[in-house]
């Protein structure tokens, strides 16, 4: 493509609204332009980039045995009341009403659909199993939209759904999904780590996350230096302690006063005691319901494992009127000694025998609390977030935390959406079964920008091959010199003929105004056609992610540039 008839608006300023450097980068190299929040338009330049992701994902899909479908987007409310999300989903769900008054969604996911669709074709076991996926526009109205395509509202998702006849056959899809991912995510170009996740809204059993390592990620993950663990931060399991051999003995429980004293950090520095001499109290409202969450003062509970263990709807911090009730004091004082609620502890109060604790009375703490003795835990489990200092959970080696960006997801469904909707089958001796389901998403636009986010430099894009919207772009520094103008576009028509996406920055330009604009959108190979080395015959190119330049000769160009291609760079 001729870069004087191209529409690719680049820009030097950042824009103010734009945090990540995927964002702006995405913006300044005119890949996309927003509509409004968290909606946005691709274009040429940057609409490439998509479209080669989808490629990837189209030849892996393909490759694992699935099949192409194209759902519709809008999905009336009844399929979503049969599986329960209708009331489940909340406000991400964006719902509407016709002209008859009937009421829809916008998807964002289709499991109903899909579920739908199947239970109405396939009745015996012989049609199965199936895996049907598709490349869709999503819709999630998200309440705080940001990162600009990294979290948004409309997004391009490609979605997979596997339907099995028992439990093995759905483990062997969902291992072909988890096998293709890794093809795809590695094919991009990608740094990446599957690391096991909590199935969150979805649903579902088991599920992993695909992760693009990345600084300004918002993800965190645990990996283990020496075996294959790895998980989400908010999944990552924490070993239960062995029982440490506690020789203080107990003392009688005393009141002290604390006045103004609420923090840990505070309750420390005035009692001149270490955090994890203390027990924190934490009220949470379980589907309403408060119940007490004892943690030691050192470790940070984790909410997801909170949630899982009550297997509540929905958990958050108590509001001030239900500490109010459980506790009689008000909020930064509640202590599990007379508390009115359930208690769940964490396994890091295992062993304790005294400890300090809230009162349940404004300006009063205690001490010399022993559990078991002075408050009784219905259950210890594990309830915190991992730490780096904390050992692996699978084998006891070192772990590392690192930032990432979720660019795909992979999930064990297991019955949740067949068994609402009743997606049966007849099995070999004619019995009506449940079919299993699997489910495996992958963001479009987010792979795009974590790829970004993960290959910058302070120029600009740094593309992985794989994923340039052009793999080469020549730039003559000067078009009017009838030469050089010459031997570009004869450069130019020579790798446009073997297939090379090419651009020939045809501008009248100076030629740095060309060289920055190359640089920010990061192709990877580019000819620079100037008079000192064409006077030998020759052109420079210059590697993107290296910066290394060489001289070659004319005729050599189409091998070189061919051979770099096929290595993939
Ligand atoms: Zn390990």
């Amino acid at each position: 493509m001729r870069y004087s008839e191209m529409f690719l608006p680049t820009g030097r300023e950042i824009p103010s609204d734009a945090e990540l450097i995927s964002h702006q980068l995405m913006i300044r190299a005119g890949m996309i332009r927003k509509l409004t929040g968290g909606i946005y338009s691709y274009l040429p330049f940057g609409y490439r980039a998509i479209r080669k992701v989808e490629q990837i994902i189209r030849e892996e899909m393909d490759r694992a045995g699935a099949q192409e479908v194209f759902l519709p987007m809008v999905q009336p409310a009844e399929l979503w009341q049969e599986s329960g999300r209708w009331v489940h989903y909340g406000k991400e769900l964006l719902r509407f009403r016709d002209r008859h008054e009937r009421e829809y969604c916008l998807g964002p996911t289709h499991e109903e659909v899909i579920t739908d669709l199947v239970r109405h074709e396939i009745k015996t076991y012989r049609q199965l199993p199936r895996n049907l996926y598709q490349i869709q526009t999503k819709f999630r109205d998200e309440i705080r939209p940001r990162f600009g395509v990294m979290r948004c509202r409309e997004f391009g998702m490609k979605d997979a759904y596997s339907f099995d006849a028992d439990e093995a056959g759905a483990e062997i899809s969902y291992q072909k999904m988890f096998e293709a991912y890794k093809r795809i995510f590695t094919r991009c170009g990608l740094n990446f780590r599957p690391v096991e996740a909590d199935s969150g809204a979805i649903g579902g059993s088991f599920s992993h996350e695909f992760m693009v390592i990345a600084d300004s990620g918002e993800d965190a993950i645990v990996f283990c230096g020496a075996c294959h663990y790895a998980a989400n931060l908010e999944k990552a399991e924490v070993a239960k302690p062995d029982q440490p051999e506690n020789t203080d003995p107990p003392l009688p429980i005393e009141e002290i006063h604390t006045p103004g004293v609420k923090t840990i950090e505070e309750v420390c520095a005035f009692l001149r005691v270490k955090p994890g001499e203390v027990v924190k109290t934490l009220i949470f409202s379980a589907d309403g319901v408060a119940v007490a969450v004892l943690i030691r003062g050192d470790q940070e509970v984790n909410e997801v494992k909170v949630k899982n263990h009550l297997g509540c709807e929905s958990l958050e911090l108590a509001p001030d009127d239900l500490i109010l009730a459980a506790t009689g004091s008000p909020r930064g004082f509640a202590g599990a000694v007379g508390i009115k609620t359930r208690i769940i502890a964490d396994y890091s109060l295992l062993g304790m025998t005294r400890c300090i604790m809230g009162a349940n009375r404004e300006d009063y703490h205690l001490r010399h609390v022993k559990p078991g003795r002075d408050f009784q835990v219905e259950a210890h489990a594990d309830l915190r977030v991992i730490r780096e200092t904390d050992p692996c959970p699978r084998c006891g080696g070192a772990i590392h935390l690192a930032r990432s960006i979720e660019v795909g997801h992979v999930f064990k469904l297991g019955t949740k959406y067949s068994k609402a909707m009743k997606a049966l089958y007849l099995d070999a001796t004619g019995r009506e079964q449940t079919m299993i389901m699997g489910c495996y998403g992958i963001g479009i636009g987010r792979t795009v920008a974590a790829a970004i986010e993960a290959n910058h430099d302070s120029d600009g894009i740094v593309w992985p091959l794989p994923l340039a919207p052009y793999q080469v772009i020549i730039t003559p520094v000067n078009v009017n010199e009838k030469s050089l103008s010459e031997t570009a576009n004869r450069i130019y028509d020579t790798l446009k003929d073997k297939g090379v996406e090419v651009i020939l920055d045809d501008r009248d330009e100076r030629a740095g105004v060309k060289f920055k604009d190359a640089d920010l959108i990061g192709i990877p190979l580019r000819i620079t056609v100037g008079p000192k080395k064409l006077a030998e015959g020759k052109v420079e190119i210059m590697s993107r992610r290296s910066k290394e330049v060489i001289d070659l000769p004319i005729d050599a160009v189409e091998a070189f540039v061919l051979s770099k291609i096929s290595e993939g760079m």
